[in-house]
């Protein structure tokens, strides 16, 4: 047999190693037969439910949480088609396991869980030569990139090059919950070494055993990571992740208005969480313009919820100075005061002429404020006394413990609702459970940015905008609270369940192309209709057919 002749035979087999067109024991026994494939799989054909059963089955069988994702992503290396098709059939069960705040623990042990690569790896030692090792990657059609370089991994800190897990769920959310399909999605890991003394002293750990590179060989490094993804993948958009705050807030200012990106922690938290509190405020009957916000955290998330919060009020006509006025900032530093030395750049504008404090708790009984968001990565920092004070000042509390993983959250739902006597309004970054007191059930929302990074990058690809602007961001954050019901409302949820995300995810995107195309931003013409493109470019997991 000549060696074509055995190519030509063993052209199945390819397939059956390719998690793209893979179907495991669903390929018929007509694509059986057409692709050579007889005597390769056990006889008995199987149907994507019953292969969904027994997936399901096996996961719910593990001991731990981890095992479940490294049972799931094993399966996102066979066949992504079955993967997709059990974490978008059963969302509320497997996010929590691909994302937050399983994907925390997974990152953690990614140097003694490592199996498969995937994704792609950028290292300092790549300088030069980017855009050629991008052609490695075998996907020419990549539209999304989401890439970190480690710095700030959740909550947990500088985790290196084993914060690839972050990259590697957001794009399966992209398209579990946006219907971006899997090869339009590039996670990517800019490697510029690392600060984590355990990890450095650790034989097994993936990434360059250096300390991190900072300055002009850091800036580099990014701005030819930048040309050379454009120039690869022309039109990609770029979503900026987990670095750091000083290099977050510096690159996003660096390339908002030149190229393609947004930073998901400035910008996708600001949106989640303005629409929270507006959802909040349906509860309350309070009004935006009356509200005072406390931030526990003054880094990209905390800021990009306090912009977000501002263009909103902006919106509504009140100036930028008044509307900055509604938000205090307490940081590792106590109360962000004008006093204070050597403001980093992204918390001037929130300084306050006012005496310094330096405790929360007397932060909250001065200032009053009708809202507390947690986002210090700082567990336990909503102690009882907080949660009671806000109860004491507030009829309806806004709590908001926004900080990911589950374990670096500021409060507890139960704790929340327990120490309010079930008035709070509370919202967390990772699930909780619903909470049960006395005759009362409290539904607690998850106030994550999944809510509207995918339908912004859809909203981006539909109309191939050209940039990502604040609007897209504010719109995104309004359609998000349209989107809460009436019945959300009632069992104290301000955001809509995740498992009408796909529906959520298709109206931003809505949205956000249609300030593309009014921005004259959209490379594309505009379509007759909108919602049925979108819902064209929605990727199903449904096997393809060879006979
Ligand atoms: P960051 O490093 O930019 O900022 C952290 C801030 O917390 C800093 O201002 C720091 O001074 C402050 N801080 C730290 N310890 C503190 C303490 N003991 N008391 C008061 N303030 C303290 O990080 P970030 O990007 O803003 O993220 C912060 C947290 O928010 C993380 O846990 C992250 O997982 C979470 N987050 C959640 C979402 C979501 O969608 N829910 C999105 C982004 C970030």
């Amino acid at each position: 047999m000549s060696d074509n002749e055995a190519s030509a035979l063993h052209y199945g087999v390819k397939i059956l190693h390719d998690p793209i067109r893979n179907k495991g024991t669903a390929f018929t026994e007509a694509d059986r037969e057409v692709l050579n494939l007889r005597g390769l799989l056990p006889p008995r054909v199987h149907s994507p439910a019953e292969q969904e059963l027994r997936v399901l089955g096996n996961i719910r069988n593990k001991a731990t949480d981890l095992d479940r994702y490294l049972y799931l992503i094993a399966l996102q290396d066979r066949n992504e088609v079955l993967f997709y098709r059990v974490v978008m059939n059963n969302l509320e069960e497997m996010m929590p396991l691909i994302y937050t705040p399983t994907v925390g623990m997974a990152c953690q042990e990614f140097q003694h869980i490592f199996r498969k690569p995937r994704g792609f790896y950028v290292c300092s030692h790549d300088r030069g030569h980017i855009r050629e090792i991008l052609q490695n990657w075998p996907h020419k059609n990549a539209r999304i990139i989401v890439v970190t370089d480690g710095e700030r991994i959740l909550g947990l800190g500088d985790l290196g090059a084993d914060g690839m897990g972050i990259p590697i769920g957001k794009l399966s959310l992209y398209t579990a919950c946006a219907g971006i399909h899997p090869t339009q999605c590039l996670p990517v890991m800019l490697d510029v070494g690392t600060n984590n003394e355990s990890l450095l002293n650790d034989p097994l750990y993936n990434g360059l055993e250096q300390r991190r590179s900072r300055g002009a060989a850091y800036d580099e490094l990014v701005d030819e990571f930048i040309e050379a993804a454009e120039e690869v993948f022309p039109g990609v958009l770029i979503q900026f992740e987990d670095f750091g705050n000083t290099n977050a807030f510096r690159l996003l200012k660096k390339y908002r208005d030149k190229t393609n990106c947004f930073n998901d922690d400035i910008q996708g938290t600001g949106a989640v969480a303005l629409s929270g509190i507006i959802g909040a405020l349906r509860i309350s009957g309070g009004k935006l313009s009356e509200q005072r916000l406390l931030f526990l955290g003054a880094g990209e998330a905390g800021i990009g919820t306090a912009d977000s919060f501002v263009a909103a009020l902006v919106e509504e006509g009140v100036s930028v100075e008044q509307a900055r006025k509604c938000c205090w900032f307490f940081d590792t530093q106590g109360l962000l005061v004008a006093d204070r030395k050597n403001i980093a750049p992204h918390k001037q504008p929130y300084a306050r002429k006012q005496p310094p404090i330096d405790n929360f708790l007397e932060a909250v009984n001065i200032l009053k404020p009708t809202a507390i968001l947690g986002l210090s990565g700082q567990p336990g920092s909503f102690p009882k006394e907080v949660i009671e004070a806000m109860a004491k000042i507030n009829e309806r509390p806004i709590i908001f413990a926004l900080s990911n993983p589950t374990s670096k959250a500021e409060c507890t739902a139960e704790q929340a609702y327990g120490w309010s006597n079930g008035r709070a309004i509370f919202a967390s970054g990772s699930p909780f459970d619903v909470v049960k007191l006395g005759n009362q059930t409290h539904v607690p929302g998850q106030g994550n940015n999944v809510y509207i990074f995918p339908g912004v990058g859809l909203g981006i690809i539909v109309s191939r905008s050209k940039r990502v602007t604040n609007e897209m961001f504010l719109a995104a954050a309004h359609s998000l609270a349209n989107q809460v019901s009436k019945s959300d409302l009632l069992s104290g949820s301000v955001y809509p369940p995740l498992s009408r995300i796909r529906e959520v995810s298709a109206l931003i995107a809505f949205e956000v192309a249609k300030i593309a195309w009014s921005q004259g931003l959209a490379e594309r013409e505009e379509p007759a209709d909108i919602m049925a493109d979108i819902q064209e470019h929605m990727f199903q997991p449904d096997y393809p057919h060879y006979a």
